[in-house]
């Protein structure tokens, strides 16, 4: 039941990159996802890569 409950808990609180599926907790600050846009994907939209970031 642990183990459940742990990949539940997991599966809703992670981010992933859309360009290049790497994951991230979600507690990743913004500022973080727009780092790893600007140095992984520097062609890419940084709402390419998160689109959670978009208001
Ligand atoms: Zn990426």
């Amino acid at each position: 039941m642990v183990f459940i409950i742990d990949s539940l808990t997991l599966g809703s609180c992670e981010l992933q990159c859309k360009v290049c599926m790497q994951t991230f907790i979600c507690t990743t600050s913004e500022v973080k996802c727009r780092e790893h846009a600007e140095a992984k994907h520097p062609k890419a939209d940084v709402y390419a890569c998160f689109p959670h970031l978009k208001k």
